[in-house]
């Protein structure tokens, strides 16, 4: 290790800065956040570092840079750009035994400014020893994203508690399980939740108990319709805390190479010969049954849980069991799909509305309003379909949609293996079938369909008439 980490409380301590552009600006800033007395010492500064020294936050020496500018500093800084100065600063530095930093310079560099993610209290600070600060600023975008803003206020809470907790539990380990349950815990989630009052009660009535069992939950999180890239940052850090994943069929297998090493992953999807209720109250029970073992259950569905997903009937039994829960959406197919085939849902001219219908309909005409759904000026976006296409273009063209409409049929949509069909809604049975097309397809009938052929870019694009089979 060649730098030794530091966390340096400069409140009140003066530092200076040599130089007056846009760096030194930065550098100025984050000094004044930590509550430093900042010194800025150049010829000429940047108009807001002129506001600063105007409103008496930062002291400005004018001129080159002499020696006597570091009386009185604990540290100091060049950002000067100009390599002869801040040598010269560096070298004044040594003599007097202050730490100096030149900016992206290590060799004139007593100290480093690591790249840092502030959660304070909590603050990562990362350094590439200077030498790869590219690196450093990527490894700090990745860990910003794994650590919601809520882990601030939940190490303020700690802080706050901390003689509390330590008196409830003297015995070290028992102490340990407590910040486990803390940080995991009810509290952390009432805190993600934006309910700070309801954190702080739930830790008061955990301290009250001797030792509280641990506590499962349930997070609910859409997985997208495939692409890894379509998780939002909840998801991924949800399935980087569990100890079980449920997840359906329909989940990738990028999604979910990206959850927690040891997560322990089940596949609930229907069984053969079991009908779909069968199959939802056993997700059900498995759901209570690994939550009230204390576990970090995640429920992953496809798409989103709320589209077509029964995530509603999964939170009602949870919530009848007393499981707490959570909910993370996720992109569903249908606007994954009309992203990935360059269909625009709505349009200003020709699609004032966008309806999300299931063609899975148990008795056909029965369930669907079928008048409504041929109604021109619309984007209808029907799920499950790929069965149905037949009846689907038959009974909308006979309540009145034209039979020029055009469509568009998303198989595999945002996966590697993406194809779209488009052509106009009369042959759509025709061509889906030239094509071989196959579940998980989604269908988008509607004006803006026939954009998908001008604006597709992602995976392969299937026009009109089925290509001729090859000689
Ligand atoms: N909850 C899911 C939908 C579940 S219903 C969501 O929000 O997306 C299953 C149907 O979704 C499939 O029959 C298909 O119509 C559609 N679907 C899901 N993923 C898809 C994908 N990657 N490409 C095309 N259609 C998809």
């Amino acid at each position: 290790m060649k730098l030794f980490p530091l966390f340096t409380d400069l409140h009140d301590r003066l530092v200076l800065v040599v130089g007056g552009g846009a760096v030194a600006e930065r550098k100025a800033q984050a000094l004044l956040e930590a509550g430093a007395r900042v010194r800025v010492g150049a010829p000429e500064l940047t108009s807001a570092l002129a506001g600063l020294r105007n409103q008496g936050r930062v002291e400005h020496l004018a001129g080159r840079f002499e020696p006597a500018w570091l009386d009185g500093a604990w540290l100091a800084v060049a950002a000067t750009g100009d390599r002869e100065v801040n040598a010269a600063v560096s070298e004044a530095a040594r003599a007097r035994r202050l730490f100096c930093n030149v900016v992206d310079d290590p060799e004139l560099s007593s100290f480093q400014v690591p790249s840092i993610v502030d959660r304070s209290p909590l603050i990562v600070a990362i350094s590439s020893s200077g030498v790869a600060p590219v690196l450093a600023r990527r490894l700090r975008e990745r860990i910003e994203s794994l650590f919601d803003h809520s882990l601030g206020p939940l190490a303020a809470l700690a802080a706050r508690y901390r003689a509390r907790i330590r008196a409830a539990h003297p015995d070290l380990g028992a102490r340990r399980r407590f910040y486990d349950w803390l940080m995991d815990g009810p509290v952390a989630a009432l805190l993600r939740q934006q309910r700070p009052a309801q954190a702080e009660t739930a830790l008061d009535q955990a301290l009250a108990r001797p030792e509280p069992a641990p506590e499962g939950s349930v997070a609910l999180v859409g997985a997208g319709p495939g692409d890894p890239g379509l998780l939002t940052l909840k998801a991924l850090r949800a399935l980087n805390e569990a100890d079980i994943i449920l997840h359906d069929r329909l989940v990738s297998d990028e999604v979910l190479a990206l959850a927690r090493r040891d997560a322990e992953r089940v596949s609930v999807g229907k069984r053969p010969g079991e009908d779909h209720n069968a199959t939802q109250a056993r997700i059900h029970a498995l759901l209570i049954e690994h939550a009230r073992a204390g576990r970090r259950v995640v429920r992953l569905k496809g798409g989103d849980a709320f589209i077509f997903g029964r995530g509603g009937e999964e939170l009602q039994a949870l919530r009848e069991a007393g499981v707490r829960y959570e909910v993370v959406p996720g992109v569903t197919a249908a606007l994954a799909c009309a992203a990935y085939a360059g269909v625009p849902l709505t349009h200003r001219e020709h699609a004032q509305s966008v309806s999300l219908v299931t063609a899975h309909c148990r008795d056909d005409d029965n369930d669907l309003d079928w008048p409504a759904l041929a109604r021109a000026k619309q984007t209808l976006a029907f799920y499950m379909g790929v069965s149905q296409l037949e009846l689907l273009s038959a009974r909308l063209i006979a309540h009145g949609r034209s039979p020029r409409t055009p469509f568009a049929l998303i198989e595999n949509g945002s996966r590697p293996g993406q194809r779209v069909l488009s052509g106009p809604l009369e042959r759509l049975p025709a061509l889906a079938d030239a094509h071989g097309i196959r579940a998980p397809a989604l269908l988008i009938v509607g004006e803006v369909a026939a954009l998908a052929p001008d604006l597709h870019w992602y995976g392969q694009m299937l026009e009109g008439a089925p290509q001729p089979a090859a000689a």
